[in-house]
């Protein structure tokens, strides 16, 4: 038996990684010099993994950016308007592609399956794939000859990649595997002369829901891959799910198949129980969590692992993460600054190594070889689970009184819609906007000054009040026709909210890479969630003082706050996100109180957090309905819900999306292209809804006309009379002077649009 690592997080202990590739970017650091601090880093991570003692070490994973975009490079899949005629595409060429420069905007980019990491999609328009330098050859190489190492390779598989581009019909998939199979098996024979044993070919789309009929590509791709380089074994490497079509992709022409035994849902163990394991394969057992930041239950991991030896065995398992460590921050031991029983329940990357090599040392000699470790383990699994923060008892009574809580309004849509009207009567398509204004270089300085002690309290409370002031009075000159205090107070959307609530940690480093260089630093939900203190009522209170028009009351969604989170691992998801929400509701309950009549709940994360399978959409879109229907029920008629959503895609939601119940939804649309105002063609919608009339990623002001059509557009499908108008999302990013010009923009496409419908 063997331990074997599948990723490694890139950015260091430091964000090292970051801070250098930011470093270039700007020019503060040389060409020559960046390769030599990112070799460095590449070296260092390897260092870390050989030194815990992992048996088989990831190669190739480290990037100068993204994965799937070092996948494209190679194989040559530049896009023509980052080509220049009289060079090789380099490392401008590759930035480019990532960030675009200033003849040429960026490749997409998108989520990586159901993390929170972002690749870039890659583009097979308009391109010749050619392979061009080798990485693989160069990262196996490296490691070597540095640090001995003999490293395994990592590589996207081709059928993932395909499924992952754009810029192709669904007809030329067979011509694109056709075009690139010969490239990937080059890379093989090259890698295979160079004496590597094991590569890694992640294909991660088998776990998702695959058409029977498409096996057929992927049995092909594997066919002729083993053939082209017949010293290669090939590890085909599942995760985040358990496979679909588990016999199938077994016994594929490869010699190894990794499989996820953490985020299974118990269907990969299942699997393998029932069909049984190819006796001349080797299984990649995915025992450690490769995303949570939870230490394993070694026990119970090792009762898999027994289940596992009934039918593979012992000298056939590689004992791995479920999926590349790239998604946990580095290292937990780090944390001084927590309380201490929720550190020692840590485990972050290089904790997870130590835990591979532990169940690899068990799995050889046996659980007693190990007993000690599984008492320290089981022990700060324990203390945590016993603390003061999971046994809130008012918390548990709560929810388990909530099976009998309906979560409904006390009326109807209708019956509220006439009593709101008659509350504001508000003008035909009322204006807003989605909550924040721009967050200038004052503020930050302002906050950050305030959080190093160099500001009291109160001088930070009054110069965000200052800040409200002035925007009340600029939105009043604007004319809009509901307000918002902007959100001044705050950085992170879901971070503000757990500094608020019991439940909730911050570490010092615990940063994972979002997308590029970007990192962000979860907050980590340990303990049960309760509301302690109003979180949002002074500021908006504030607001509402300073003006006769409505002022929105702003809240983060309990969908968002969690899937923006490392969640706790000792309970469902539902039931966490209906902590959240009972403590939602009582700050909603704390507005209305205080005499905000609109409260706006946002929830851009709730699709974040879907399924990768499509038959347990529905369930996922129960549990969420109704966490969110939990913090937004208790209120009267006469106060009027929004919520924020921030994608596009709404055709295949629209049915949860209207159970969500709030009177009024604005949702980002421009970026959308008319797809999401089409689909209003085909359901019908009754509440309020703000379809975003012009794009905040931009600083780009739009014109009057410009804005008229999207309403025009909107209003082919959509009634007036149930009609808001906004911007397609919050403008925290936007400057002062875009921004004021854009709502004014607004604010006369709406007065054109009023005579025109009214
Ligand atoms: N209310 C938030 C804002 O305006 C919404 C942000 C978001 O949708 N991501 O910034
Ligand atoms: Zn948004």
């Amino acid at each position: 038996m063997k331990s074997g690592n599948l990723g490694y997080p890139r950015i260091g202990r430091d964000r090292e990684w970051k801070k250098a590739l930011e470093a270039y970017w700007s020019g503060r650091l040389e060409e020559e010099a960046f390769h030599a601090e990112l070799k460095a880093i590449r070296l260092r991570n390897l260092k870390v993994q050989q030194e815990k003692g992992i048996d088989i070490i990831p190669v190739g994973d480290f990037t100068y950016y993204d994965h799937v975009l070092d996948t494209a490079f190679m194989f040559g899949l530049v896009p023509a308007r980052f080509r220049s005629t009289d060079r090789e595409p380099g490392l401008a060429e590759y930035y480019a592609m990532a960030r675009g420069n200033r003849e040429a905007t960026a490749c997409e980019m998108t989520k990586w399956f159901n993390t929170n990491y972002h690749y870039i999609v890659p583009e097979l328009a308009d391109v010749k794939p050619v392979l061009g330098r080798n990485r693989l050859v160069e990262a196996y190489r490296e490691a070597k000859s540095e640090l001995g190492i003999e490293g395994r390779p990592v590589i996207v598989g081709l059928y993932t990649f395909l499924k992952l581009s754009k810029g192709y019909k669904p007809s030329e998939l067979e011509n694109w595997i056709d075009r690139l199979l010969p490239l990937y098996g080059q890379v093989l024979r090259e890698l295979e002369a160079e004496g590597v044993q094991w590569v890694q070919v992640d294909e991660p789309i088998l776990s998702m829901s695959l058409p029977a009929e498409e096996l057929f590509h992927v049995a092909r791709i594997y066919d002729k891959l083993t053939k082209e380089a017949p010293g290669i074994k090939l590890l085909l490497q599942t995760y985040f799910e358990s496979v679909d079509h588990y016999p199938e992709v077994v016994s594929l022409p490869v010699h190894g198949i990794g499989l996820d035994f953490v985020h299974d849902g118990g269907r990969n163990l299942q699997a393998v129980r029932e069909h049984g394991f190819p006796s001349d394969k080797v299984l990649g057992a995915g025992l450690i969590d490769g995303r949570g930041i939870w230490k394993a239950d070694l026990k119970g991991r090792l009762e898999t692992l027994k289940m596992l030896g009934e039918t593979v065995s012992a000298d056939r398992i590689v004992i791995q993460p479920s999926s590349s460590l790239l998604h946990v921050p580095v290292n937990a031991a780090m944390e001084n600054g927590l309380e201490p029983t929720l550190r020692e329940a840590l485990a972050f990357a290089d904790e997870k190594l130590e835990e591979l090599v532990l169940l690899t040392k068990a799995g050889r000699l046996g659980a007693d070889s190990i007993v000690t470790e599984i008492e320290a383990s089981s022990c700060s699994r324990n203390a945590l689970q016993q603390s003061p923060s999971r046994t809130r008892k008012q918390v548990h009574k709560r929810i388990a009184e909530l099976a009998n809580q309906p979560a409904t309004r006390r009326s109807s849509f209708d019956v509220r819609r006439d009593k709101q009207r008659k509350r504001w009567n508000l003008p035909l398509l009322p204006t807003t906007t989605i909550g924040s204004f721009p967050q200038t270089t004052d503020i930050r300085g302002a906050r950050l000054k305030w959080r190093r002690g160099e500001w009291s309290g109160e001088r930070y409370e009054a110069f965000i009040q200052e800040q409200i002031k002035v925007w009340i009075e600029t939105q009043t000159k604007l004319g809009l026709d509901v307000f918002v205090h902007g959100e001044f107070e705050r950085t992170d959307m879901a971070e503000f909210f757990g500094e608020k609530l019991a439940g909730f940690a911050f570490t010092a480093s615990g940063w994972v890479q979002s997308y590029g260089s970007r990192c962000v630093k979860p907050p980590i939900l340990y303990g049960d969630v309760e509301f302690v203190a109003p979180m949002t009522v002074a500021e908006t209170v504030y607001a509402q003082s300073l003006t006769e028009v409505p002022v929105k009351g702003m809240l983060t969604g309990p969908i968002t706050i969690l899937n923006w989170s490392f969640v706790r691992d000792d309970k469902p998801r539902d039931e966490v996100a209906y902590q959240i929400a009972l403590a939602l509701r009582e700050e909603v309950e704390a507005l209305e109180a205080a005499g905000i009549g609109m409260i706006q709940v946002d929830e851009p994360a709730l699709r974040e957090g879907l399924p990768l399978k499509r038959e347990q959409w529905p369930h996922y879109m129960d549990w969420t309905v109704r966490a969110f229907r939990l913090s937004t029920s208790a209120v009267k008629d006469e106060t009027q819900i929004h919520t924020h959503m921030c994608y596009c895609e709404f055709h295949d939601m629209i049915d949860s999306i209207s159970a969500l119940d709030a009177d009024v939804i604005s949702i980002e649309t421009s970026r959308s292209h008319g797809e999401l105002i089409g689909s209003f063609e085909r359901h019908t919608y009754v509440k309020g809804i703000g379809l975003g009339v012009y794009d905040i990623h931009s600083p780009r002001v739009p014109t009057v006309e410009e804005i008229g059509s999207m309403i025009d557009r909107a209003l082919r499908v959509l009634d007036p009379a149930q009609f808001w108008i906004n911007p397609d999302c919050g403008l925290k990013t936007r400057n002062v002077e875009e921004t004021i010009a854009s709502l004014r923009n607004m604010v006369k496409a709406t007065e054109l649009a009023r005579e025109k419908y009214a």
